[in-house]
């Protein structure tokens, strides 16, 4: 079958020039911006969700659906933040109209790492799959990755590697270490039964054959992961092995080059790859024109609004913060709508301020207690402006001998604390300590949660700290009489200052009901029974409330294996069954489950136990 995409790659290839290095740093920031602020169309069928929702590690998942059947394909880019390639190709993947089966894809796996367009942020992600970790927020979003990846039938991952892969040592940039422009596979053929290198060079003839330039075709790569002296041992630790050893699934990496200097051209052809592998899959689709939608692209320059001033980008002036102002910002103020927010239209955008250069002020407020030089606009990593700000108002001392006050937001709301008070929480909740009211550089130490573990000088006040003790080193926590909570301390350990501290006390998610409204409008408050399972009537039902001892956002529920966000529908056929669960919106873990089982027509005569009629509320 021939090549169905269509996208037009003649003029890329013929008339290749590798551009000067400081030109093409301009064109690259201007191709992400043009990516980054393409106008484009949701995917006609399918789902798209994010998972962590509200932390600093989004992860946005989009599931497309063809008309046919067929196997189910994940695709996932932008695990380590400088491969730029591999999130715009599957970006733009989120666009394919595919004519039968599933594709699950997830452009940028680590957003916090494409913030700072750097690999990793902790560890790298891309390591952290040889066994279930639960150390940094890298480890919560491998679990969340390993539950899509189980859905699977195959895998590809999108990278961008450095010079050119060749068998053979040719030079510096191309040699056996090298993995730019190369389709990745662990082994050749696994187990005797899945012939991951068989897949790779049926597609190698077509992908090279419209490639004029020698150094720029693919070459398959098998890093040989599983022979004992292979020099790739490190990949036993990576997702695609993981997809292979742990789940069966024929598993590659695409890795296009980062020494090719035309983003585009890397793109387009990451993307004709992972077609042409697609298709070995028996998996069919059409991708959009890459032309087209770069004609649809808008250069949009921010504007930022902070109450109600607006600073554009070009030249800005600086902005007027009040001290103690609290700074709460969304993707509207930066003037973009959240139609193109979910599209994903505007990439990993973020604004962060100078100090604290690991925090996104779209996804976690802040109440500045010190003044700082400006504030950051990013999107996938390009700054796109950098707006000096300017302080009015006054800093408040703190009184000699006064019980200090400490500030924190707890799951984004803000909280003043006196010393020796106890916080309650609810396990996953989400924490940013600010300092103390009044304070000046203050190092706060949540005894037991390292924020840094190159660098662990104690300071916790500024990261977000997700409140899940399993994280925590268990001797810091304070010693209590109930099996099922945990105490911890915050400490004041400023040099010279007193030592002061609050506590947090931290229970388990408890949730008594969930409720339902059926598509006639009645409300449904259907009793929480972990583990058990309910009769209902069958019937499409939204997931209105739920009834627990602590946030809902910080709640994640799933319909069978797919996201259920609050106030989205779901439907229980007739005849079937279906597993309603929740997870932690912050870490994925599960919390429990229910089976829901449709009633027959004789049982629903009866009320179901669970059903309440009427408004509850
Ligand atoms: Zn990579």
């Amino acid at each position: 079958m021939p090549f169905p995409c269509s996208v037009r790659l003649g003029h890329w290839l013929t008339r290749y020039v590798r551009w000067p290095r400081a030109v093409y740093r301009q064109v690259t920031s201007a191709l992400l911006v043009l990516a980054a602020l393409l106008v484009v169309a949701r995917p006609a069928t399918g789902a798209e969700f994010t998972i962590f929702q509200g932390t600093q590690y989004p992860l946005r998942v989009y599931i497309l659906e063809g008309a046919k059947p067929g196997p189910t394909v994940m695709v996932q880019g932008g695990i380590q933040g400088d491969e730029i390639a591999g999130f715009l190709t599957a970006q733009q993947l989120t666009h394919a109209k595919l004519d039968n089966g599933r594709l699950i894809i997830i452009p940028r796996a680590n957003v916090p790492s494409i913030h700072k367009r750097q690999r990793q942020i902790n560890v790298d992600l891309n390591r952290r799959f040889d066994r279930d970790y639960n150390e940094f927020y890298e480890d919560h979003l491998a679990r969340a990755i390993r539950f899509f990846l189980a859905q699977a039938d195959a895998f590809i991952h999108l990278h961008e590697g450095s010079g050119f892969y060749n068998p053979v040592w040719v030079d510096n940039l191309r040699n056996p270490r090298r993995y730019g422009q190369s389709i990745i596979i662990d082994t050749p053929v696994f187990e005797n039964r899945i012939f991951l290198a068989n897949y790779v060079n049926s597609v190698l003839d077509r992908l090279n054959q419209p490639i004029t330039t020698a150094d720029f075709r693919f070459r398959l790569f098998s890093t040989d992961t599983f022979r004992p002296d292979s020099p790739h041992a490190e990949q036993l630790k990576s997702l695609t092995c993981y997809a292979l050893k742990n789940r069966s699934i024929p598993a590659f990496a695409i890795e296009v080059s980062k020494d090719i200097v035309q983003v585009e051209w890397k793109v387009s052809q990451q993307l004709r790859a992972t077609v042409l592998l697609l298709e070995q899959f028996g998996l069919h689709l059409q991708v959009a024109d890459q032309d087209t939608l770069v004609e649809q692209a808008r250069i949009v320059a921010p504007v930022l609004r902070v109450g109600t001033q607006s600073v554009g980008s070009t030249r800005p002036a600086p902005l007027k913060l009040l001290s103690y102002e609290p700074l709460a910002l969304t993707a509207e103020d930066l003037g973009l709508t959240n139609a193109q927010v979910k599209a994903g239209a505007a990439g990993a955008v973020g604004v962060f301020a100078s100090d604290r250069p690991e925090i996104n002020l779209l996804e976690t407020p802040r109440l500045p207690l010190m003044p700082f030089r400006a504030l950051e606009v990013r999107a996938d990593g390009t700054t796109l402006a950098s707006i000096p700000v300017e302080w009015a108002g006054t800093w408040p001392k703190a009184e000699h001998g006064q019980t200090p006050w400490f500030v924190c937001w707890h799951n984004g709301s803000l909280r003043i604390i006196p010393a020796g008070r106890t916080l309650e929480a609810v396990v996953g909740d989400q924490l940013v300590l600010e300092g103390i009211h009044g304070g000046k550089d203050e190092v706060l130490n949540l005894k037991g949660f390292i924020a840094n573990r190159t660098l662990n000088d104690g300071q916790d006040s500024g990261p977000e700290i997700i409140l899940d003790p399993s994280m925590f080193l268990q001797h810091w926590l304070v010693p209590t009489d109930k099996p099922d909570e945990w105490l911890c301390r915050v400490a004041r350990e400023t040099p010279g200052q007193s030592r002061d501290e609050f506590f947090i006390r931290i229970v388990p998610r408890r949730l008594k009901a969930l409720v339902l409204q059926a598509d006639d409008g009645r409300r449904i408050v259907l009793d929480w029974r972990a583990g058990e399972a309910t009769l209902l009537a069958s019937g499409r039902y939204t997931l209105a409330e739920a009834w627990s001892n602590g946030a809902r956002d910080k709640l994640l529920a799933l319909a069978g294996q797919t996201p259920l966000p609050w106030g989205d529908s779901f439907e229980l056929k007739s005849g079937e069954r279906l597993e309603l669960s929740l997870r932690q919106m912050t870490t994925f873990s599960p919390i429990s489950s229910m089976t829901l089982i449709s009633e027959t027509p004789a049982q629903s005569k009866a009320p179901a136990q669970s059903e309440m009629l009427g408004d509850n509320s």
